[in-house]
């Protein structure tokens, strides 16, 4: 059996987050505050999420 969805917690407003299965790697935003989650782990439904520091990048037209 696999479950359909996997649950983590903001680490930054520690909402309880569920959302459709995502790999190791891939980025997700916070409903709440809106900041970037990366997944750092995925283990038994529950993922290990980190903040990620977004950085503007001036591409210079
Ligand atoms: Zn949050």
């Amino acid at each position: 059996m696999s479950t359909a969805t996997l649950n983590g917690v903001c680490p930054e407003c520690e909402t309880d987050l569920t959302v459709p299965p995502v790999n190791r790697g891939e980025t997700l935003s916070c409903p709440e505050c809106m900041l970037t989650l990366r997944v750092e782990e995925v283990r038994d439904g529950r993922l290990t999420l980190q903040m990620v520091e977004v950085q503007l990048r001036d591409w210079g037209q």
